[in-house]
């Protein structure tokens, strides 16, 4: 499988936070793995997504424009999908399990009957933007009062554009009654931001998405189905993120189901129920502190952290934990309790 410092994308080392006052903080991104020769880098998804697909061409058969149609089920269990190939040809596929790995929106989960949790969505837009100025070498989240409690994004690519975004989850969304595509227009406009985008123009249009937010009292199995990704909805509640769930929810799930290929048996409930046990167990206590830490997303606390970070850079890098809600839990934020005590102090 190719590295992905065999792609093309950019390296960054820190990572600045900035609320509407102007008040900002800088924090280096700390080095998870002490042999790669960048703290961060910054891959676009088209890079990516390709790189993933061709490791996976080494082990399966990749079949492409092909839609699934219809799960297939016999007595109530899935084990198999309908699917179209080239929007003419239809095949039939049998399986001992099928794996909804098809997005936000997954055809598999609805067919299955698995419930919508409308409650635990964000919606973000994103676009690329040309000539940017000022965005070397730094991830820059902006904590915007206008679209609190979610967060706008500047990540530099390789390709010389910036990804631009934002996420807010859909609570805040219909309260503050935001058009998510209006609500990146503006945010561009104010005198934090207008500078540097003077002479910016936009790639494309602004695409937005909802993203289904993870919550550990999700289903995310069933007789002969198991949902990974956005279908199961790993998203992080507070950065976000939904890359790392997607991952961490297919290798779980695909560890799982390789077992009753292994024995060549049909995956029966004991062992179908191991993968949401095994994916809450890891990403638990991560979903459920990010939740949390939403709680902090009002202008007087971001404030207050971004202060406390610039006053005491040996704290910085966990008050960027509680910024972002990301990497959770360290070992200073496993406890809940642990960021109320530092305010006390
Ligand atoms: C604007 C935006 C910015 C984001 N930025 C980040 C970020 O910076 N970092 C991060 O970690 N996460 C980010 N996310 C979240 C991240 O994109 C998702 O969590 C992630 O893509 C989930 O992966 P997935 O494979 O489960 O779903 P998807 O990436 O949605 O892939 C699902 C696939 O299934 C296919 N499919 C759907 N239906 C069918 C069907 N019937 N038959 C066949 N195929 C089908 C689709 O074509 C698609 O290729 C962002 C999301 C958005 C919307």
């Amino acid at each position: 499988m190719q590295s992905l410092m065999e792609n093309p994308s950019v390296k960054v080392n820190k990572i600045t936070y900035t609320c509407s006052n102007g008040q900002s903080v800088t924090v280096p991104l700390p080095k998870i793995d002490p042999s790669l020769p960048t703290t961060g880098m910054v891959c676009r998804r088209v890079v990516f997504d390709s790189m993933l697909l061709d490791a996976a061409r080494e082990r399966v058969e990749v079949m492409d424009w092909c839609a699934m149609r219809q799960v297939l089920t016999e007595d109530g269990r899935a084990c198999g999908v309908n699917a179209e190939m080239g929007g003419k040809r239809e095949f039939s596929f049998t399986a001992k399990a099928v794996v909804g790995a098809d997005g936000a929106m997954s055809q598999v989960a609805r067919q299955t009957g698995f419930p919508k949790y409308p409650q635990y969505r964000s919606v973000a837009a994103r676009a690329y933007y040309r000539l940017v100025t000022g965005t070397v070498g730094s991830l820059e989240i902006y904590f915007l009062n206008e679209i609190l409690p979610g967060y706008l994004w500047l990540y530099p690519t390789e390709s010389g554009m910036t990804n631009v975004g934002l996420s807010i989850p859909l609570e805040g969304v219909k309260r503050k009654k935001l058009c998510p595509r209006e609500a990146l227009n503006q945010a561009l406009r104010l005198p934090l931001l207008s500078d540097r985008f003077e002479l910016s123009k936009r790639m494309g249009r602004i695409d937005v998405a909802m993203l289904p937010v993870g919550n550990t009292m999700r289903r995310i199995h069933g007789p002969g189905v198991a949902l990974v990704g956005d279908a199961a909805g790993v998203v992080n509640p507070c950065s976000s993120e939904g890359i790392f769930g997607a991952l961490l929810s297919g290798r779980l799930a695909a560890e799982t189901l390789a077992k009753a290929c292994q024995d060549r048996t049909s995956p029966d409930e004991t062992l179908m129920k191991t993968y949401p046990e095994r994916l809450w167990r890891e990403l638990g206590p991560t979903l459920r502190l990010s939740d949390r830490l939403l709680e902090l997303r009002s202008p007087k606390a971001i404030d207050s952290l971004i202060r406390s970070a610039k006053r005491r850079p040996h704290n910085a890098g966990w008050i960027s934990g509680i910024l972002i809600g990301s990497a959770l839990p360290s070992d200073e934020l496993s406890s809940f309790l642990g960021y109320l005590d530092f305010f006390r102090r």
